[in-house]
Order: structure tokens, then sequence, then C-alpha cells
């Protein structure tokens, strides 16, 4: 295999000699390559070998088919090699050419150097967190500066017009994920409201034509979409997630879950932190628990050295600071359901104590909440989503910025939509006015499956009911009653053939021996990666 970066390098000197600028003499590259063997991620740079005895940390998951190596000395890294997980590996080729000194953190690095995962909660995407100098293309020196410059000053909105303008990804083609992960923390939600454009640079199709043809064509396995539709390359963590969100949306009852094509959040069923440790956050049901599973909680935090315990904002507990080894023994501990507090899943019913308690409730929120979080639990999203359910219109459950707003009043329930209290705030719009708590699940369900159905992966209620207009979705789900059951249908559907516990199924797993949830120990590599 030969790689562009040292010719790019040599061909620089000998343009030098040529035109007679000055005597350079070629001294040799330090190369990062990134790439597909089998279908898998394999990265490497430097010397990843390593000499006998040499300084070096290793990680194997089996089951997430990920392997790391470090080569280190005098704690400055001098080789990376990775398979199956390759996010960091700009970020660990960063660190070589800088000579940073690791030491601190070298119980942490290998599970996440950059910090991974989705923009929710509290992890952060990969481009986020890079510094500006970080050379995003190996092949053509180009840094996220570079690229953030060419998107802001040029008004570039795709890859193509990146890798014309900057020739980012433009070789070897490994950077291109991360050029879409800057597109999108650049552009923010501008990335995904254009009409026309395609999913990502792996394909010219977007979101609407690629769900189309899933279902026209009965595509069930991510690589098959890719396949037939004429993908370029392996995909990327823009399109690979997407795939799989609409494979599963569509056609439910015959395809499976690819854990390959989830970010790496969705993987652990878990928060990386940014010290590469894990946050596990379990369900509490409209935020509402008892003196036991307190006592519960209390002593698994105690029993795996918890060091930081937290009330979150959806009403629930958030374990900060688990260990990736302790997660699986933890989670069957705990015997709690997951609160999919890390994915494009149904976060939290956020309640307020309603009628039962408050002097000024006029309808039962709390027990609305529960039920409506039990029924939507499981459901996976085009983005996060999160209810909230109040009482009374002093609305103390802040229901009217979350994805579906509901508030008690006189004689029945408002039901409110599309809104976000994150970085752009939005509040919601009112969707109808119903009499009673079982049209409230109907129509909370057909919405929801409406959005499902029609929202484009990583977009949020907000921006789609802005997209579509909420006049086609109030029709869609309120006025035609036989559309409202089709969709409420459709949603069942989907829950009766791939509704399970993420955090039970691991832990079954493991009761059976079918895997070991993190590994320290050399293995023998078959693949071997040969850089000049
Ligand atoms: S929203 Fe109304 S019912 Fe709920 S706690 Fe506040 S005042 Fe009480």
């Amino acid at each position: 295999m030969v790689l562009v970066a040292p010719l790019f390098e040599q061909a620089k000197v000998l343009a030098y000699q040529i035109t007679g600028n000055g005597l350079r003499a070629y001294e040799g590259s330090v190369v990062s390559t990134k790439l597909k063997v089998s279908g898998i991620d394999v990265f490497s740079a430097g010397d990843f070998m390593g000499t006998p005895g040499a300084d070096m940390i290793e990680l194997l998951d089996k089951h997430g088919g990920v392997y790391k190596k470090i080569i280190l000395e005098d704690d400055k890294i001098k080789g990376v090699v990775m398979f199956g997980d390759t996010a960091d590996g700009p970020t660990f080729f960063q660190w070589m050419q800088d000579g940073k000194d690791v030491s601190e953190m070298r119980s942490t690095m290998l599970f996440s150097a950059s910090g991974l995962g989705d923009s929710g909660h509290s992890g952060i995407d990969q481009a986020s967190a890079m510094s500006d100098d970080t050379v995003v293309c190996g092949c053509n020196g180009i840094t996220k500066k570079d690229v953030v410059d060419a998107i802001t000053n040029e008004g570039l909105t795709t890859r193509k017009e990146i890798t014309a303008c900057t020739k980012a990804g433009g070789s070897c083609g490994g950077c291109t994920g991360i050029i879409d992960q800057i597109l999108v923390s650049t552009l923010g939600t501008s990335f995904v409201e254009s009409e026309h454009d395609p999913i990502c640079g792996c394909t010219e199709m977007n979101h609407e034509q690629v769900k189309e043809q899933i279902q026209t064509k009965k595509l069930t396995l991510v690589r098959e979409v890719m396949n037939v539709l004429d993908w370029e390359g392996e995909g990327c963590q823009v399109c690979r997630p997407a795939i799989n969100y609409y494979i599963g949306m569509l056609w439910p009852e015959d395809s499976e879950d690819d854990r390959t094509s989830r970010i790496a959040n969705e993987r652990m069923h878990a928060n990386i932190q940014k010290d590469g440790t894990f946050s596990v956050i379990p369900r509490i049901f409209g935020g509402v628990t008892t003196p036991d599973e307190l006592i519960k909680i209390a002593t698994v935090a105690k029993k795996y050295d918890v060091p930081t315990v937290k009330i979150t904002g959806g009403q629930r507990i958030d374990l900060l600071g688990v260990k990736k080894e302790d997660l699986a023994p933890m989670w069957k501990d705990l015997d709690m359901a997951c609160g999919y507090a890390y994915g494009k899943g149904l976060r939290t019913v956020k309640t307020c104590v309603g009628s039962e308690w408050c002097r000024f409730g006029t309808q039962d929120s709390t027990s609305l909440g529960i039920h409506l979080e039990k029924q939507l639990d499981h459901l996976w999203f085009p983005a996060k989503v999160k209810l909230g359910v109040s009482g009374c219109p002093r609305n103390c459950a802040e229901a009217t910025i979350k994805d579906i707003g509901i508030v008690g009043v006189e004689g029945g329930w408002e039901i409110s939509t599309g809104g976000n209290g994150g970085v752009h705030v939005v509040a919601t719009e009112l969707l109808c006015l119903v009499e009673t708590a079982e049209e409230v699940e109907q129509i909370a369900k057909a919405y929801l499956q409406h959005y499902r159905e029609g929202g484009r992966h990583n977009e949020r209620c907000a921006p789609w009911q802005k997209r579509v207009g909420l006049d086609s979705i109030k029709a869609a789900v309120v006025d035609d009653l036989d559309n409202r059951k089709a969709l409420v249908a459709r949603l069942h559907a989907y829950l009766d053939a791939q509704a399970h516990d993420p955090w039970q199924a691991r832990v079954q797993d493991a009761d059976k021996g079918y895997e070991k949830f993190t590994e320290y120990k050399a293995i023998d590599i078959p693949v071997r990666v040969e850089t000049v």
C-alpha cells in the first residue's frame, strides 16, 4: 500500500530543487493512514509495531470488535494502531506530532481521547472537541481551522465543496467522516435544513431519497443499502447511523440493529465522559422513585466507588465516573431499566406533582407522565425526545420547551409540540386540546410516529416541525382519525418487533459468558498494514 502524504512531501522537495528555490532534502515523513480492511476500520500512525519490551497500552473489546494499541517512549506517543473504532486516530496522530506528554491520561485515553458520541446530554462530538490546529486531513496537511474557515468564509455547505476548496478528503478519503462532523458542528441546524443536500459525501442522495429507496426496494441491511444505492466507500459516521435508523424504522420486523453503525455512546449504552469514564442513568419513570429504589442506587454507587451522584434536570439520578469494566455488573446490580440517556431515544417524561398533591392541580400529571414514559420506552427517534407533563397552566414541569408538552387545564389537556430547551430555545406550538388522558396518549404516539417517519436523522422535533409545518402535522395527527390510528399501529408494530432493554441484553450476554466486557491483553493482529 502506498500513502500519498510522503509523495506530496517528496514532490514538494523536488519542486524546490527544480525551480531553484533553495536546496532541500527529503527527511522522511511521519504518516498516518485510515482505511477499511475487510469492512473493518483501521488506523495506523508511526511505529505501531514497537520493539520488544516497548512501553505500550492496549485495549481489546471483543464484543464491540475494537482493538487499540499505543506505543509510548518517554510518555510520548511513538505509534498507534486501531481497529474497529478509529475515531480518535487523528487526535492521537496530532499528539504524536506535537510530542505531547500523555502520562496523566494513559489509563483513560484509549477509551476516548477527544470525547466521542453525539452532542446530547454530556457527550460531545469529536469535531467540537478538536483544537483548531488539529490536522484533519493528514494526506494534505489540512487543519480543522482550514476547514472551518472554508465553511464560514466561502459559505460551503457540503463535503464536496470543502474538498474542492481545501483538498481535505480528496486523497485517501479517511477523514471524510470528520469533515462531515465539522460541517455539522459549524453549521448547526442549517446543515440538515437544506432540502437538497445529500446525507453526506458518501452519496448524492438526500435523506428522503434514501428512505424511499429503502422502502421501495425493501433493503434491510446497512451494507445492502450502500451496495444497491452505489455508496462511495464504506459509509461514515454521518450516513451509517442514519441508514441504520431508517432501516429499523421502516422494516422493524425484518431487520436487526447494526451495532457497528451506531455512535460510540449508543454502542456502549452509556455516555462517555471527558475523562474516559461513563455515566449511568437508570430510568425513573415520571421522576417518581421509592425509598427502596434509592437505597439500591446508593448501595450500588458505594459498591462501585462512584465519585459523583447527581440529580439530573430530567428528574433522574446520574452515576458519574463509572469504569467501563464496571458497566455490566453495575447494570446487573441495579436491575433497573436503561434510561437511554446516551442516544436518540426517549430521554425523560418530566412531571410535576399534579392534582394528587398540589392544591393548584387540575389534572393528574404524574400518573399520565409515568404511563407515557412506559408506553414510549425503547423507541428510537431521529434525535433525542423529551416530554413534559404539568398538572395546571403554572407549568412547573416546563412542558412548553419539550418535544411534546402536555398541560392540564379545566376539563382536559392542552397538547403542544416542537419545543426545545437546548442552545436555541424554542417554545412549543399548540397542537390541540383534548378531554381525556387516553386521547393524549393516542395523539402523542401518533405525533412521535409521524416524526419517526418524516424526520431526518439528527433532526430534532423543533426543526422538523418548522420544516414540515404545524398545519400539516395537525392534519395528519389530529384531524385524520384513520391516519392517527395507522400511525399508532405502526408505532406498536415497531415496539412488538424490536423493543428490548439494552442493559439487560448485555447483562444476559455477560452471564452466558459470551463476552468479557473489556479485556487488556496482547493479541495477534491478523491484518498487516504497511506504510512507506
Ligand atoms: S404545574 Fe400546577 S399542578 Fe403542577 S405543581 Fe405546578 S402548580 Fe401544582
